[in-house]
């Protein structure tokens, strides 16, 4: 028999609604830059939203259609997001960092009908408007101004007035709400397209207080950008929560965002390590401190555990996590067990640096030549994973994106018994070497301890005899001129011998993708892919 419980559709206008009933006053905070702070209210936030829902549907933009975004974090783009999803229009989140002709074949394959960008990326639009159709109208994010050019259509003078009669229509919560494409490293980005359903049952995990944990006395700053898997779901899990957001904007230097975090009283923040290390390295140049921020999540890429321990010296606790745009991204948060506590501090690092167990919703499975393995931290193997918010299909595609029901990751990982995942690689990084595999990652989070080095990375070099040899490719820290020797003996009696690099290479800039995190095949590029061997 079925049960007799309603069936409300979980749409991401129920987080709206819910958010203006319980917390009206409850702020959303933007750093327009130049020292220019944006504020309102939950209620005033939730009047643009209704304001931009009404004009959309007058412009004769419908359900379905993909509203496409070029943006930063603020909260112009925050009302992008629920306007569009709480009438049953998709929200397109365009990374603007990609390379001009990726993202002019991401506009065209979402088919974007209006387009909103910041200022910032008006030379991008000029280049791209001639390149895609689909779009009928560019929507410059600004407020009115006599500077603007004649023509351009400015987001404060084109929401429409406020019928206050209006509300968020129902329908079914698998209609899709947002979309997010893969960066392509290795061809065309494929778009993940998440539904509204996925959406909140995201946000509802990653609440829970061993998963991110949001909550109303927080006050969220997501350093990690809404064109970068929707802030990792914190644009909903704050409002579902009630807590205060705090948008960056376009300044991501280390002293913009320190002001920040202190003036209005940040207690959480989420990046990957890139920006993280921005900001942890002008804290200690300045010997500043944080006198609010206490959780730091830290994920998109491994997170070094001398980042742990340097962030842990400034009362921040750091929870790693993993996950993916397919994943929408959450899929593992690491923390400590109980029985951890009477470990060594070593001993929690360690386990503090695995990536962390599943969220309730996201199930994992090691699969290795076609044999699933053990859940016992030793056997690795291709990542699988399943749950309520994990790609089924890509965008456009007719054909399944799963195998036998669950979603290949493309990251090579152990589990231990008590859930706790461990990333060696991405199975495109992987180094092996005599038939053995040598874990990037490992070796780069040692490096990460040295004092001379800023950032480091650990690639594959082809090799006669071994097949593959690892290289170390670091970026030292100013005024430091540490040798190749220096910087190796800091892997004795840490790692087997031949686990060892064989080679440093010094290098000023560090290769970068669009989501900022170390860009490995352009590393081998520059290095190795011309080589015979
Ligand atoms: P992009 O490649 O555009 O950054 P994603 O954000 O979807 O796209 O990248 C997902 C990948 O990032 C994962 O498959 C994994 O390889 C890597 N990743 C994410 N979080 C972590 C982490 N905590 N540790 C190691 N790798 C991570």
């Amino acid at each position: 028999v079925l049960g007799n419980m309603m069936n409300r559709p979980l749409l991401v206008s129920s987080i709206l609604t819910h958010a203006v009933n319980n917390n009206p006053r409850q702020l959303i905070v933007t750093a327009m830059g130049n020292g220019v702070i944006h504020r309102y209210t939950y209620t005033e936030f939730a009047q643009r939203a209704r304001q931009l829902a009404i004009r959309l549907l007058a412009q004769g933009i419908q359900a379905g259609d993909r509203v496409g975004t070029l943006a930063w974090n603020t909260h112009r783009h925050l009302e992008i997001y629920y306007a569009t999803a709480g009438v049953g229009m998709v929200c397109h989140t365009v990374n603007p960092r990609l390379h001009v002709e990726q993202i002019a074949f991401i506009i065209n394959n979402a088919q974007d009908t209006v387009l909103f960008y910041d200022r910032q990326f008006a030379g991008l639009v000029e280049q791209l408007r001639p390149q895609c159709p689909s779009v009928t109208q560019w929507v410059l994010l600004d407020e009115p101004d006599d500077a603007v050019a004649d023509g351009l259509s400015v987001y404060a003078n084109w929401l429409g007035s406020d019928d206050t009669g209006f509300e968020w229509p129902e329908f079914d919560e698998n209609t899709a709400c947002g979309l997010c494409y893969t960066s392509g490293t290795t061809g065309n980005p494929k778009g993940a397209l998440y539904s509204h359903r996925s959406t909140l049952l995201h946000a509802y995990a990653s609440c829970h207080p061993d998963a991110v944990g949001v909550s109303c006395r927080d006050a969220v700053m997501p350093l990690v950008p809404m064109y970068h898997v929707n802030a990792w779901g914190l644009p909903y899990s704050s409002l579902l929560s009630g807590a205060k957001l705090v948008m960056p904007g376009a300044d991501l230097s280390g002293p913009a965002l320190h002001k920040l975090c202190e003036t209005e009283g940040v207690t959480l923040s989420a990046g990957v390590p890139s920006i993280w290390q921005i900001l942890l390295e002008y804290v200690q140049a300045e010997g500043l401190g944080f006198s609010s921020l206490c959780r730091a999540i830290i994920g998109g890429s491994a997170c070094p555990p001398a980042m742990i321990t340097a962030l842990a010296q400034l009362n921040v606790s750091v929870r790693h996590a993993w996950g993916m745009t397919e994943v929408s991204p959450l899929g593992t948060v690491c923390f400590l067990l109980p029985e951890h506590e009477s470990l060594s501090e070593k001993e929690k690092l360690h386990v503090l640096a695995s990536q962390g167990r599943p969220l309730f919703g996201a199930e994992f499975r090691i699969v290795s030549e076609g044999t699933v393995q053990p859940h016992d931290g030793v056997a690795t193997g291709d990542l699988m994973i399943r749950g309520n918010w994990v790609i089924e299909r890509y965008s456009g595609q007719a054909q399944t994106a799963l195998n036998n029901g669950w979603f290949h990751t493309g990251d090579v990982a152990s589990v231990d018994s008590h859930g706790y995942m461990r990333i060696s690689d991405r199975s495109k990084d992987v180094i092996k070497s005599g038939g053995e595999w040598i874990s990037s990652i490992e070796i780069e989070n040692i490096a990460s301890e040295h004092p001379d080095i800023k950032m480091a990375a650990c690639i594959a070099k082809p090799d006669k005899k071994w097949g593959e040899r690892p290289i170390l490719v670091v970026v030292k820290r100013e005024s430091s001129s540490p040798t190749a020797e220096d910087i190796l003996s800091i892997y004795t009696d840490r790692v087997a011998k031949w686990m060892i690099p064989d080679e440093v290479i010094f290098i000023d800039n560090m290769p970068m993708t669009a989501t900022g995190k170390v860009q490995k095949t352009a590393l081998r590029k520059i290095f190795y892919e011309s080589q015979e061997i």
